[in-house]
């Protein structure tokens, strides 16, 4: 990526008043903004555009992806907006529970659920996908009307089973779930395996969902359609040969992806939505509840990391920016470049949009590993100490997936809004628009990282003896 789109303006006035009210300072030198706005916005789009084709209302459950952005305040705006959450470990079931999001706007997944995982879901009322045939073995042990007391599943907790159509893959390995050998699901085509399934689910009429997930980031549109359409012909067939509308919901996963490169949203919920439909109109008409796991699509561009650069140097003729925006927080960006470039923006001390003529540099994070770049060769203004740089596009999963590299802490996430009516066009003492931030997530302290490092044991391992 050359780039000559370093900007986006939608971000600096929040960046201008992070830096002035001292989110970002040299004490606290890396946080995470997120745009309550456009976080709103994008959940009513994704409704919006799934209304258009018919799924609305009681019909639908737009199930957020937690893992994209595990923070409960962001999961509560999301519930209030209408939406649930996908959830893939106890960690993040509890992360939805905390956010008040109720058992039956809850959908568990996970390849590896644990029994006392299942027994929880199915006591709460948490709706369960099942990932293999050996976890469908387990979920008859826990829904045998003999099961000892204390241990029931909630009436409200409905089952199903997620399927790989082995479609095939996109661009990125790691996040394609529907190749011929990919770990999820059960393997739809593979010998018998249709028909094994078709028969499960005639012999289990508590089965009534069916779920597949194709991919994310790097799978085209079509790609996602086609594995809908393959699911959808599944819950057919079922229902065919049960006589009744035994499979009631279709659970068509999450997967959009993202343009990283340039503000446009593109492709949007709604162009999903419209091919989906033109796709499987069957799956619009009435017979079928659906749910829908969008994670990426919803935050991406609505975060952004902010960093101090820290230092300015050339070596061996490479301009290089060190900042503290490195592997602990783009962790994917760093290890795998190709797949995750990410746009960064250049302010100045102050936080204002960083003038000069553009020189190539590298932007380099504060790990100590070599590779800790988020941007090689990049066409940005000469970049010096004190100055800032924005990661764009970084709402969805960086602020989620941090690497605990060199004991670095956890940055602190902070959401903001632009101040309504007058005081948006008031400019403050600092020169910052008025701009208003609350805390999703306090930076984590030095106590809290040498407790979770094994402080409280310091004379464990000399006990030993
Ligand atoms: C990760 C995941 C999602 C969300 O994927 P995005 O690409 O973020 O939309 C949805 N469903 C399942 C089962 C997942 O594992």
């Amino acid at each position: 990526m050359g780039s000559s789109e370093v900007r986006s303006p939608g971000w600096d006035a929040a960046v201008r008043a992070a830096v002035a009210q001292g989110l970002v300072s040299a004490e606290q030198p890396v946080a995470g903004l997120l745009d309550v706005a456009g976080i709103r916005a994008a959940a009513r789009a994704l409704r919006e555009a799934f209304a258009e084709v018919g799924a609305d209302g009681a019909g639908v459950l737009h199930a957020f992806a937690v893992k994209a952005a595990s923070l409960v305040p962001v999961l509560r705006l999301l519930a209030e907006e209408g939406l649930g959450c996908e959830v893939a470990s106890p960690g993040e079931l509890a992360l939805a529970r905390a956010a008040g999001v109720p058992p039956e706007r809850i959908v568990l997944d996970s390849p590896a659920k644990t029994e006392a995982e299942l027994r929880e879901a199915l006591a709460l009322g948490v709706a369960v996908n099942a990932d293999s045939r050996e976890e469908l073995a387990r979920l008859d042990a826990l829904t045998r009307p003999d099961m000892p007391a204390g241990s029931g599943r909630h009436p409200g907790s409905s089952l199903g089973v997620r399927v790989n159509p082995q479609i095939g893959g996109g661009s990125i390995g790691a996040l394609s779930t529907a190749t011929e050998t990919s770990k999820f699901g059960v393997a739809l085509r593979d010998e018998g395996a249709r028909a094994w399934l078709v028969s499960a689910y005639l012999e289990r009429p508590w089965l009534t969902r069916l779920h597949a997930h194709v991919g994310s980031q790097g799978c085209p549109l079509e790609l996602l359609a086609e594995g809908v359409r393959i699911t959808y012909e599944l819950a057919e067939e079922i229902n065919e040969l049960a006589g009744r509308q035994q499979v009631d919901t279709v659970d068509i996963g999450g997967g959009l992806p993202v343009n990283f490169a340039s503000d446009a949203i593109t492709p949007s919920h709604r162009d999903y939505a419209r091919l989906l439909a033109a796709t499987v109109p069957g799956l619009f008409d009435g017979r079928y509840r659906l749910v829908t796991e969008f994670g990426r699509s919803l935050l991406a561009k609505n975060g952004a990391v902010l960093a101090r650069v820290e230092y300015a140097k050339t070596a061996g003729g490479r301009r290089i920016a060190v900042t503290h925006a490195g592997a602990q927080i783009a962790t994917r960006t760093v290890f795998a470049p190709g797949s995750w470039p990410l746009r960064v923006a250049a302010y100045d001390a102050q936080g204002r949009p960083k003038r000069g003529e553009p020189v190539t540099q590298d932007v380099a994070g504060p790990c100590c590993f070599a590779g800790d770049l988020v941007a090689v060769d990049r066409v940005l203004p000469p970049l010096a100490g004190g100055d800032h740089v924005a990661l764009l596009d970084t709402g969805a999963y960086y602020f989620s997936n941090h690497f605990a590299y060199n004991s670095l802490p956890r940055p602190g996430i902070y959401g903001y809004v632009a101040d309504a009516g007058d005081a948006a066009d008031a400019v403050d003492a600092a020169g910052a628009r008025g701009v208003r931030f609350a805390p999703v997530r306090t930076p984590q302290t030095l106590a809290e990282l040498v407790a979770e490092s094994g402080g409280g044991h310091a004379g464990a391992l000399s006990a030993l003896r």
